[in-house]
């Protein structure tokens, strides 16, 4: 989340009228930036994750579990565990880890003390770290409660109780939801401004539908009998029976639906600007592909839902436009038709790179031409101008009345106001003002998992695949619309299995085969006994002669997930890739194989040896004894799944559908 501020925040009816004040400056403190650090060069690869827990009171005698909301005391606890053992030695505190503060006040996020560098052992050290991380988390909890990596908590919203302590719906008066209380939101000004300035700019709540799962006994048409339609508290109480609320479906009207998830997030620190745009569009096809590889979040709201990822609720929950900008009704008072929520997959490859045809643009995309044309004038190029301009449609949602006036060649907070609102798959992230930090990209599609050998997996994976695409110069341009399509097939049941995604065919560079062996580019440090990750690899080699286009519609093609991951035929899969690059490294075989342990767990879900967590969930709950294939999760199921989780975790309880064989809780 973005900083937090003490200070009085306006309501929708005052910060909108400083709307353009805030996008104004917003852009004058990027630009700021810009002037100063747009030809920074040559930037270590520094990179950091952050994992999300809840934290979950469990109560053995009522066989419940639910969300403990002891957010604000467990932090407190950790961060004056931080200060003692860092004591008055500044440097001391890079070697702890952060714990952060999130929407919901069961959440925690933690993050390494200081990122991690591109050298091997450090990228190896992943693990290790997420697990103490964990263990602080824990140390510092009741005996009574647990950290669980979860996504989605299965009964958040559900009748009766589900918070430790319980509190009532009634009194969300930030949300007006029908089944989320106010104290699940963190009690920070901005979390609860941020809920109800959503709600009042949209002119309704929030209103999420996920399919349900049909089972055997579930009835057919389901009305939801656990839906309060006729409550008459709020005036947006009619909207779940005036057609908010589908049948059939599962219902969910607030924020915290979505911000109440938990996810994996990864930010790499780049050479330079331009090396950090490639990173970014080389990503953006990747994000769907994760996100149906990590799909974590079968179960809403006490329902078995026919999805498995979070996406479209984050998406839902924060959908701050009006009717007019939904295009519901045409455009009057509102600027733009839009879309997408704020809370979506990117629109717009932004890399110069000459492999990024105009073509694979071509999603819609409102922006503004006043601030498109003040980004030009300034000198920068037609991309990055249309990505800043298209962002910069969004309102600021949450404005301090104390920070309305800013020195624009200090502070970012502006421009970050409207930055970190714009929640999508990947972040482009210029240097904040006052620090040595570079241009770093942030990849935000995946779903937590449920150990930390898991989430080290993915990260591990991440990490090395953005070094393939900079050193080897893969070219993974689809449609981005294509990206899109993939978007939405990621979250459907059982993705990994029964869908085909879009992806690019030929992935090399034009010209060149794809055993050619880039070591030569970058500097090759030789003398160093450690291997390392590079992070300038330079631009790729340059195309002579005239242009090798194909029709768009002939670069890619729907393949498996197994064939994406895994390669068939020329198609050398993105492991394949991953060896490629690791060629580079000639790693000795230790390293080596501590790499394969997390590899393997990418190649085993992809090609179905392995579930997802999704899949481990759903089928835990249909073999539950108390399950009477009705699509619901009752609370003894779901006290009996957190445990079950918690369990795996510890490594006291196998998992052989979901972790290797040779899974083991410590680390080797
Ligand atoms: P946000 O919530 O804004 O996405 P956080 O501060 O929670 O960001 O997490 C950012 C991550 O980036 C952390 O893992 C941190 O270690 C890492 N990080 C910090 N500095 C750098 C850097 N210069 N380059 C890359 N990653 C960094
Ligand atoms: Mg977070
Ligand atoms: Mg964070
Ligand atoms: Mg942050
Ligand atoms: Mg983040
Ligand atoms: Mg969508």
């Amino acid at each position: 989340m973005g900083l937090l501020y003490l200070g009085t925040p306006l309501t929708w009816d005052e910060a909108k009228k400083y709307a353009d004040h805030v996008r104004f400056h917003g852009i004058t403190q990027f630009l700021n930036t810009w002037d100063r650090l747009k030809d920074r060069h040559g930037d270590e690869l520094l990179w950091g994750d952050e994992v999300e827990y809840m934290v979950i009171t469990l109560d053995d005698e009522e066989k419940n579990a639910t969300l403990s909301l002891r957010q604000t005391e467990i932090l407190a606890q950790l961060n004056t565990y931080v200060e003692d053992i860092c004591g008055d030695q500044p440097d001391k505190h890079n070697s702890v880890p952060k714990f952060h503060p999130e929407y919901g006040r069961y959440m925690l996020e933690s993050t390494p003390g200081s990122p991690y560098s591109g050298y091997l052992n450090d990228v190896l050290s992943v693990e290790n770290n997420m697990r103490y991380r964990r263990l602080l988390v824990r140390k510092h909890l009741r005996h009574n409660e647990i950290p669980l990596t979860i996504t989605s908590y299965p009964r958040l919203g559900v009748l009766g109780q589900f918070t430790e302590p319980y509190s009532d719906p009634a009194g969300a008066k930030s949300s007006h939801s029908m089944f989320l209380p106010e104290e699940v939101t963190n009690p920070h000004a901005r979390f609860p401004t941020l809920t109800a300035n959503i709600r009042t700019r949209r002119g309704s709540k929030v209103a999420i539908n996920l399919p349900l799962f049909f089972d055997e006994n579930t009835p057919r048409p389901f009305v939801d009998p656990t839906i309060p339609w006729d409550r008459a508290l709020y005036t947006e109480d009619d909207e779940a029976k005036n057609g908010a609320a589908l049948p059939d479906h599962i219902y969910l009207d607030a924020m915290g639906f979505g911000m109440g998830c938990c996810c994996l997030q990864l930010t790499f620190q780049a050479c330079n600007i331009s090396e950090a745009r490639r990173m970014y569009d080389g990503l953006i096809p990747i994000g769907p592909i994760m996100l149906a590889l990590t799909a974590a979040s079968p179960i809403w709201r006490g329902y078995l839902a026919d999805v498995d990822c979070r996406w479209n609720v984050i998406a839902g929950s924060v959908d701050d436009r009006t009717e007019e900008e939904r295009g519901l009704k045409p455009l009057d008072s509102s600027r733009f038709k839009i879309p997408k929520s704020r809370y979506d997959s990117v629109d717009l490859y932004i890399s110069t790179d000459r492999t990024n045809r105009p073509e694979y643009n071509d999603n819609t995309l409102p922006y503004d031409a006043s601030i498109y044309d003040r980004l030009r004038e300034h000198g920068l190029d037609d991309l990055l101008s249309k990505h800043i301009a298209h962002l910069f449609i969004r309102d600021p949602l949450v404005i301090f009345s104390e920070t309305i006036n800013q020195d624009d060649n200090t502070s970012n907070d502006h421009f970050e106001n409207i930055q970190s609102t714009n929640w999508q798959t990947l972040r482009f992230k210029p240097p904040p003002p006052g620090s040595s930090i570079g241009w770093r990209v942030e990849f935000r599609s995946m779903e937590v998992q449920m150990t930390d050998f898991e989430n080290a997996a993915f990260s591990i994976f991440i990490v090395l695949l953005s070094r393939a695409i900079l050193c080897l110069h893969l070219n993974f341009y689809i449609p981005i619309s294509k990206v899109d399509e993939n978007m939405e097939r990621a979250q459907h049941k059982a993705a990994v299995q029964s869908e085909r995604f879009f992806f690019r065919k030929n992935i090399f560079p034009q010209g060149s085969s794809p055993s050619s062996n880039s070591s030569s580019s970058g500097r090759s440090t030789p003398q160093k006994r450690e291997k390392r990750l590079q992070n300038c690899f330079g631009p790729p080699p340059s195309l002579d002669g005239e242009s090798l286009d194909q029709p768009i519609h002939e670069e890619y093609a729907e393949m498996t997930m197994n064939e994406i991951i895994n390669g068939k035929d020329a198609f050398p899969g993105l492991i394949g890739l991953i060896y490629l690059y690791l060629e580079t490294l000639e790693l000795g075989d230790e390293d080596a194989q501590k790499i394969e342990r997390y590899l393997d767990l990418i190649r085993k879900r992809a090609n179905g040896s392995l579930q997802t967590p999704a899949t481990w969930i759903r089928d835990f709950v249909r073999s539950h004894p108390e399950y009477r294939f009705d699509s619901v999760v009752s609370r003894e199921i779901n006290y009996d799944l957190v445990k079950a989780i918690d369990e795996i975790e510890r490594g006291i309880r196998r998992a052989d559908s979901l972790l290797p064989s040779d899974y083991s809780p410590i680390v080797v």
